[in-house]
């Protein structure tokens, strides 16, 4: 397919609005309660190029801008929280490791199957036992043309339905803090690859997280992102733009939120006049607003970094505080649209949009791609490098 016209991607953009207020919206009734998605869910995100449109055309994809993609996952992110981080995943983290730091042969091998989720991957950080980065603790042992892996991740998402694993471990444990840690990508039916079950959690139900165990599990040299030493590296690089994403669905789940709490407050009629004709509710409203608008501006600016250059000096910076901001703006307007729902904001089946199902699927928020304590750390380090000064481009 070759580059979309303006006219089209706009029409794309619609579509995938209305696909995740309705179909998305409707089937995650049910997935409330089963914690699963239907098959016919992942047929839906190939149907409607879900897994497609992020890639290059090389590889069956469209070739989007940076803001494109960041555009698409705005629409999804008004719809299931689960679904989000699935289709959230789908569009970056699935595929870029391999695309970034991945040989020739293995892109080759791999790389056209994520069109049609014939490959996906989970990507597996954490630890229960550990910190991330120097704290890591699986180990991956040269033995031959393989490694041998021995550890446990936790938390770890898309588990139920991958095929390949991103696993961040240690390979030189000797090594500066920054060279100690590799990243592998492994097929997830590789001996002593083990699922470990987790319970349910708060909202974003249906996305499937579980822990994994390594015992004595081989990994062909084939399998290394990148050079040995370099895990670290690729997981701030591959996490950086990830983060974005998050603050993108962030955004479209508050503006969704916003348009929401609107509708509500000019229906809703206490003392003879609508709640918007209160001042207190019109405060509210503007803070809503501003923080909306203050999150888009600043993704819109990130992305136009990100395409000039993907490395450039203020990605990892800018990309941190995008997220960061993006939990106070979500913070700030699901707070604030419960307060202008009242009672009914609480309860299920809301006529308005599902207001209590929102208000727990955005917790995930904070700690998917780092807690805002996280994200700290990366400003504050690079602001004092930068002295306290971005740059902006035109
Ligand atoms: C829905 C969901 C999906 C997830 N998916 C994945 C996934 O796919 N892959 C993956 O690898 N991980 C995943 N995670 C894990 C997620 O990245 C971590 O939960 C998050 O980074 C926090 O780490 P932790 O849970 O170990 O918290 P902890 O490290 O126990 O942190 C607890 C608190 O202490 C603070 N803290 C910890 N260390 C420090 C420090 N050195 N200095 C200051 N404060 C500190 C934290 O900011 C936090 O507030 C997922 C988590 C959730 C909830």
């Amino acid at each position: 397919m070759g580059k979309l016209s303006e006219a089209q991607f706009d029409a794309y953009l619609k579509k995938i609005r209305a696909l995740a207020e309705g179909k998305l919206d409707a089937m995650q009734k049910d997935i409330e309660v089963t914690n699963v998605f239907p098959e016919e869910f992942y047929q839906l995100g190939i149907k409607n190029d879900l897994y497609r449109c992020s890639l290059p055309s090389q590889y069956g994809g469209w070739d989007l801008s940076e803001l494109q993609i960041l555009k698409i996952q705005e629409e999804f992110s008004r719809g299931p929280g689960g679904m989000r981080m699935h289709l959230h995943y789908a569009m970056d983290l699935n595929w870029r490791p391999l695309y970034d730091y991945g040989t020739e042969a293995l892109k080759k091998e791999l790389m056209p199957g994520f069109q049609d989720r014939s490959v996906f991957t989970c990507w597996a950080v954490t630890e229960e036992k550990g910190g991330t980065g120097a704290d890591i603790q699986t180990l991956a042992v040269k033995d031959g043309d393989d490694y041998v892996m021995n550890g446990e991740k936790f938390l770890i998402s898309h588990t139920d339905c991958c095929n390949y694993a991103y696993i961040t471990c240690l390979t030189n444990p000797d090594g500066d803090k920054d060279h100690r840690l590799s990243t592998f990508m492994v097929p997830c039916n590789s001996p002593g690859y083990e699922v470990t079950p987790m319970p349910h959690m708060m909202g974003a139900r249906g996305a499937g997280h579980t822990g994994l165990k390594f015992t004595n599990m081989r990994v062909n040299k084939k399998y290394l992102l990148g050079k040995e030493g370099q895990g670290l590296e690729i997981a701030i690089h591959s996490l950086s733009v990830s983060r974005v994403h998050i603050a993108a669905s962030n955004l479209g789940m508050a503006q969704r939120m916003l348009e929401m709490s609107l509708k509500r407050a000019h229906d809703r009629v206490t003392f003879g006049k609508p709640i918007i004709d209160r001042q207190a509710i019109r405060m509210k409203i503007a803070d809503m607003a501003t923080h909306v608008h203050a999150l888009r501006t600043m993704v819109y600016d990130f992305a136009k970094d990100y395409e000039k250059d993907a490395e450039g000096e203020y990605i990892e910076e800018k990309a941190a505080m995008c997220k960061l901001f993006s939990i106070w703006t979500t913070k700030v307007v699901s707070d604030e649209m419960l307060e202008i729902f009242g009672g009914i904001g609480y309860f299920e089946d809301c006529e308005y949009g599902p207001v209590e199902r929102m208000y727990r699927d955005a917790r995930a928020m904070w700690l998917e791609e780092g807690t805002p304590t996280v994200q700290r750390i990366t400003i504050s380090r690079q602001a004092i490098k930068h002295g306290g000064n971005l740059e902006y481009l035109d």
